[in-house]
């Protein structure tokens, strides 16, 4: 008999997957744990969607997302073609690999099959990197998750300048710390390989490096519309860049890759912006609101440039802090990682949801 076992290439039988949030059944549990925006979309996105539930669905969707693309090009002042559209932005994180990242036993560099990513950042890059069978490369943040200065990054020996691909989470998660726009190009002009500016985070921030991604060509910029645009559940992302590089992504996607109805949820997204930025607005000062609320606590928080809070207990372990929480079906997200384990990330929610955590978080301080 066959083992089944057997059957699986050594090193995917041997692969950690990626370990997503919870989702907890409970009603009354408060999720804070995924960095969802606590806003519906808006009205008319949702009209749009049911308007499009009908016998239409046996149909295919553009192939290309072709209208999305459009409004997306007018929206970011480029072409169509400096566009690729995917299954939520980490579709296109893992088709990036594919596409410029060599294999190892196939790599006639070593760094030819590095993908390089900061650490602590995403933590799907070394996923990602390993279900592709490259190189993950490691480079560590300043202890305040700051990058480090481009002459500090050149004598770090683990820095590799020829990186086939360098993933760059910018504002920074899990820290939420934000990096200048000049910070970054002065980075991504050493970069010799792809750099990815993974700004899923970008529409909560003071500024936004989207430039780079037209004018140094080997630098694309990762979009969603998952977090600032309220559509987690539809899974839809973007990439902007030269067409060279978004026409060989292009190449190897499937071929029906975004589904129809995030299509028409997404166009729909770009033409009610106005709702979007005032809810953006309003996690920006809960965000601020909640930072001052569990100081008095003992907490320190970095300061965030995204809708989520890493925030530090100095009474009670940070672990402990994250089981008494969920003891009241309040979740918040604990990584068991080195450099954050010391640490909560608290996703912003609505005033309400605010204050039920803050409530919470008064009574375990009474405790701990
Ligand atoms: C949420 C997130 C993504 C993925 O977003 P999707 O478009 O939903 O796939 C990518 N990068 C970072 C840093 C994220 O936090």
């Amino acid at each position: 008999m066959v083992e089944p076992q057997q059957l699986i290439r050594s090193f995917i039988r041997d692969l950690a997957p990626y370990i997503p949030g919870e989702q907890p059944a409970a009603a009354n549990a408060l999720k804070l744990n995924t960095n969802e925006n606590p806003y519906p979309p808006a009205p008319e996105v949702l009209s749009a969607v049911r308007d499009c539930v009908d016998g239409r669905l046996r149909r295919y969707p553009s192939p290309t997302s072709a209208p999305l693309r459009k409004a997306l090009a007018a929206y970011h002042g480029c072409a169509p073609e400096n566009i690729i559209v995917g299954n939520g932005s980490d579709e296109l994180l893992a088709l990036a690999i594919r596409c410029f990242v060599t294999p190892i036993s196939e790599a006639s560099s070593s760094s030819g099959s590095v993908v390089q990513y900061f650490d602590p950042s995403y933590s799907l890059y070394p996923i990602l990197s390993r279900i592709h069978h490259v190189r993950g490369n490691a480079v560590s943040l300043n202890p305040d998750f700051s990058i480090p200065d481009l002459q500090a990054l050149q004598e770090d020996a683990a820095w590799d300048e020829d990186a086939a691909l360098t993933f760059i989470t910018t504002p920074n998660a899990p820290s939420a710390r934000g990096y200048t726009t000049d910070q970054l190009r002065s980075i991504c002009a050493t970069l010799n390989g792809v750099v990815i500016l993974d700004e899923a985070y970008a529409d909560f921030a003071e500024e936004n490096a989207a430039e780079l991604g037209f004018t140094m060509p080997h630098v694309m910029v990762s979009r969603t519309f998952s977090k600032a645009f309220s559509l987690c559940y539809q899974r839809v992302g973007y990439f902007i860049g030269d067409p060279v590089l978004i026409g060989a992504m292009d190449k190897i996607r499937d071929s029906y890759n975004v589904n129809g109805l995030g299509q028409v949820a997404a166009l729909e997204t770009l033409r009610r912006l106005d709702y979007y930025q005032e809810r953006i607005e309003w996690i920006q000062r809960e965000r601020a609101l909640l930072m001052e609320a569990l100081e008095p606590l003992g907490f320190e928080s970095l300061p965030s440039a995204a809708n989520f809070v890493l925030t530090r207990p100095t009474r009670g372990a940070a672990k402990s802090w994250f089981d008494e929480l969920r003891k009241r079906e309040i979740y918040v997200r604990w990584f068991d990682h080195p450099r954050v384990r010391d640490y909560l990330r608290i996703s912003i929610g609505s005033s309400d949801e605010m204050a039920r955590l803050i409530a919470a978080m008064r009574e375990i301080w009474e405790s701990v």
